[in-house]
């Protein structure tokens, strides 16, 4: 005879307590003994349109300010400039990291390459998305512009090229939904019990689908060579030469 485990007193259950394991007649249920429904789902006011912050969501930056949110590597004063709503890299003035820091988050991001189009591969456009300091989200103006294809734009560089280009063009806003799951680590610090895992839309469709990467983004090397224990750490955005502009850019923590 077929049983089936009844959840007990329903207004009881919290989704932390496992069921009662008491087993009852499957033909003797009913539809309000699998229903739960305490504790009630937090609520989130959703932004005007899909792109803009929610209600629970960190402002990052709001079009206005960089110095509260964001600091150069040494922690001084960010060179980067704002621009009619923009947050534009500046040739030379190094990354800018989030003076906060960061283990697992739903990042939302928009990115303009130049509409002035100069170099090819590499040197056209690029900037990227550090997710804990150590793993690179690849920005590049790839519209009409090859380059190896783990290293285009949405690729977690050099690990995972996208699944798709949905480029536009240079000069055009472009947004990336970042969804990040920080690694945790073996005793021995230098491998991941579990690694950290990806998922990207770019311009709202899926690139990376929950990907795990095998270690820090390296230009030069092996990434399972340089795992390295760590915490919480800040989101960093990259000066690789060229004046990549971000506006909008707003973080849940999860
Ligand atoms: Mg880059």
């Amino acid at each position: 005879m077929l049983f089936a485990y009844a959840y007990g007193s329903i207004q009881a259950q919290q989704t932390t307590k496992p069921p009662s394991t008491k087993p009852v007649d499957p033909n003797k249920m009913t539809p309000g003994m699998t229903e739960i429904w305490d504790p009630e789902v937090k609520i989130v006011q959703p932004g005007a349109k899909d792109s803009d912050a929610p209600s629970d969501a960190i402002v990052l930056f709001n079009g206005i300010d960089i110095d509260s949110e964001w600091e150069d590597s040494r922690e001084n004063p960010s060179k980067w400039i704002v621009q009619d709503g923009a947050l534009i890299c500046v040739k030379g003035s190094g990354v800018i990291k989030t003076k906060r820091k960061f283990s697992n988050f739903q990042l939302h991001i928009e990115w303009r390459t130049p509409s002035e189009v100069t170099g090819e591969s590499q040197r056209r456009g690029n900037s990227g998305v550090f997710l804990q300091e150590l793993y690179e989200v690849q920005v590049l103006d790839s519209y009409n512009n090859r380059t190896y294809r783990h290293g285009q734009a949405g690729s977690l560089y050099k690990q995972y090229a996208p699944l798709v280009n949905v480029s536009r063009k240079p000069g055009e806003w472009q947004a990336y939904d970042i969804i990040y799951t920080a690694p945790t680590f073996n005793n021995d610090t230098t491998t991941y019990f579990t690694p950290p895992r990806v998922t990207v839309l770019h311009n709202g469709v899926l690139i990376q689908n929950n990907v795990s990467l095998r270690g820090p983004t390296e230009y030069i090397g092996i990434p399972e060579y340089f795992i390295k224990k760590h915490g919480p750490a800040s989101l960093v955005l990259q000066d690789h030469g060229n004046p990549v502009a971000y506006r909008n850019i707003w973080i849940r923590e999860l």
